[in-house]
């Protein structure tokens, strides 16, 4: 193929060199038409395809190595997807209704059923559909007599539409250099495999499977968002370099990720971990880690059932007991459109301003006291904190003391081991929040800064639409100088101040933050050595004159202009192995 230069989103950092590997590309089947007689046919096609894909997956799922154990989960939910009626039952009814191939109807059947996944308004669920589609062509693969089977080969880079666990079992692991697909997003699979395995990844990348054929030379970029098909002599030279030097600085922020964050003027930040799986816990002392900042709680409601008081128990008894240091817990942040539809009340035509978070679960007490139990039980276990999301009125953290109150009671009269004095946090999300941090203060022993929805919810913008994207940019002076009212509201009540958002990732982020005092900053695990780098680099009180400069500004291209000059300074060539949101891409 010719050179090709493609775009894509980064979601896990890194660079790669090696050659392309394609899985699943079946072409979109034709539209066969079939005689009456031919029905019956089709359809045990269809069931020997799904019965096949059923004992791929098995064995795929039997090959999944120790450190990796929760994909077996993942391939277990698409074992399951085989045999969901929803997807059997109706291709089989449209091949004999429309009279038409098996593929074909199973295409039909798997597009409708992703659509329906995609409109979701929950990241989670909407990535879902890529399970499904994932599913969907190892069938349509299965159908046309395909294996998936893979030749042996050195620095791979996994392509395909979408990629999902089993894929990556079929394969050599060690053989895999990074992941590019069409599809997906933060939380796909394809993005927690890859950042589980610390390899580069982008997804969303446009015209790839048009612009590149399997075999093909690719370098991946996943720091500047860059995809390179065929490469030239020179862009090999200037990838190789910038991966050799990328690695060396990983190492090195690797090395030195036990040291505390100290600023060059000897001011501690607390920096700590947002993790969403159980598993996790256990690995965050490797990356300096100095607790866990945010635990998300959410996909534990994800399933068909809701989970149980004892599983919910078990899973927050792993994370406290594994945390390197304090463990901070949200209680479940998701509404009625984040549940599966089994679990579904009812239907809201604005899910994102509607009944989730706090509300959701004030709503549904059953679920939120066996949450609030389970939690109380693991606090004896280790030091646990429990963070509230979506706080707009001081009455929602009364009610959850009134709440744990209660919980506290009921364990002690049945004698069941637990913590009675557990510290309470209330997320900072929603302008209403910000507007009160003064009295929430008092409601409450630490605050917790959102950055992701508090954006979303001050600047008033979808954060699925694309035509107002260009709005969400946390340099807007109405993030910045709701991020100082935060701090100083939550310090002149003596709480301390925490950021989990991923601005806190973002070196503007960190700079700005560090300069308005915020205590601690939590990220996700990959970026974490090279916050802490970054702090040991800064000069607290530096920061603190660029934030009041940045907060008497309402010039927002020149605020980022002095806050990049500050970061060229202090990091020189090593700020562009860090991403940044606020630049739209590598700093
Ligand atoms: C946030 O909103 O910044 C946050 C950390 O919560 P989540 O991304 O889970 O909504
Ligand atoms: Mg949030």
């Amino acid at each position: 193929m010719a050179r090709a230069h493609l775009y894509g989103t980064p979601v896990s950092p890194g660079i790669a060199l090696g050659t392309i590997h394609f899985l699943h590309t079946e072409p979109v089947p034709d539209k066969r038409r079939i005689v009456p007689s031919e029905v019956e046919a089709e359809q045990q096609a269809l069931r020997q395809a799904l019965e096949a894909v059923r004992e791929d997956l098995r064995q795929a799922m039997n090959k999944v190595p120790e450190d990796l154990q929760e994909y077996r989960e993942i391939i277990s939910a698409q074992v399951e997807m085989t045999q969901d009626p929803k997807l059997v039952d109706s291709t089989c009814q449209l091949i004999a209704r429309e009279q038409v191939g098996a593929a074909w109807a199973l295409n039909c059947v798997v597009t409708q059923l992703c659509e329906v996944f995609r409109n979701m308004d929950d990241p989670y669920l909407r990535d879902r559909a890529q399970d499904i589609r994932v599913v969907g062509m190892r069938i349509l693969n299965r159908l046309s007599g395909a294996t998936d089977a893979v030749q042996a080969g050195d620095n791979l880079i996994l392509a395909s539409e979408d990629i999902s666990p089993a894929d990556i079992m079929d394969l050599d692991v060690h053989s895999i250099r990074g992941i590019v697909t069409r599809e997906g997003g933060l939380t796909s699979h394809t993005a927690i495999l890859a950042r589980g395995m610390h390899i580069p990844a982008l997804v969303c990348v446009t015209n790839l499977l048009v612009a590149a054929r399997d075999g093909d030379k690719v370098i991946i970029d996943g720091l500047g968002g860059n995809v390179l098909i065929s490469p030239s002599e020179e862009d090999t030279l200037h990838y190789s370099r910038r991966a050799t030097a990328y690695s060396a600085w990983q190492v090195a922020a690797r090395n030195t990720a036990h040291w505390p964050a100290d600023t060059t003027d000897a001011l501690r930040v607390g920096v700590l971990a947002n993790i969403e799986r159980p598993h996790e816990a256990r690995e965050l002392s490797q990356v300096g880690a100095d607790g866990i900042g945010l635990y998300r709680t959410e996909f534990a409601f994800l399933r068909e059932t809701l989970p149980t008081e004892e599983e919910l128990y078990a899973e927050y008894a792993t994370v406290v007991q594994d945390a390197p240091g304090r463990a901070i817990i949200r209680t479940l942040d998701c509404g009625a459109d984040k549940l599966t539809r089994a679990q579904q009340a009812f239907k809201e035509p604005n899910p994102a301003l509607g009944l989730r978070g706090i509300r959701f679960t004030l709503h549904h007490q059953d679920l939120f006291r066996a949450q609030l139990r389970a939690l109380l039980r693991a606090g004896r276990l280790g030091k646990l904190s429990i963070l509230l999301p979506m706080i707009s009125t001081v009455e929602e953290v009364r009610s959850v003391r009134r709440l744990i109150q209660e919980v506290d009671q009921e364990l002690t009269m049945r004698n069941v081991p637990h913590a009675s004095r557990v510290p309470l946090g209330v997320m900072i999300e929603t302008p209403a929040a910000v507007l009160i941090t003064d009295v929430l203060a008092r409601e409450c022993d630490f605050f917790s800064i959102g950055s992701n929805d508090l954006i979303h919810y001050l600047m008033a913008i979808d954060r699925n639409n694309r035509h107002v994207a260009y709005l969400g940019d946390a340099m807007h002076p109405a993030v910045i100088r709701s991020l100082k009212r935060i701090i100083d509201s939550g310090h002149r009540e003596g709480l301390s101040v925490s950021a989990c958002g991923e601005l806190s990732s973002d070196p503007f982020g960190v700079v700005l933050m560090l300069g308005m005092g915020i205590d601690s900053l939590s990220v996700s695990p990959s970026f974490l050595p090279g916050i802490k780098h970054l702090i040991r680099k800064l000069d607290a009180q530096a920061c603190t004159e660029l934030a009041t400069q940045v907060l008497l500004s309402m010039d927002i291209p020149a605020c980022k202009h002095m806050v990049n000059e500050m970061l060229q300074k202090v990091l020189g060539h090593e700020l562009s192995f860090m991403t940044s949101a606020v630049m739209g891409g590598h700093a």
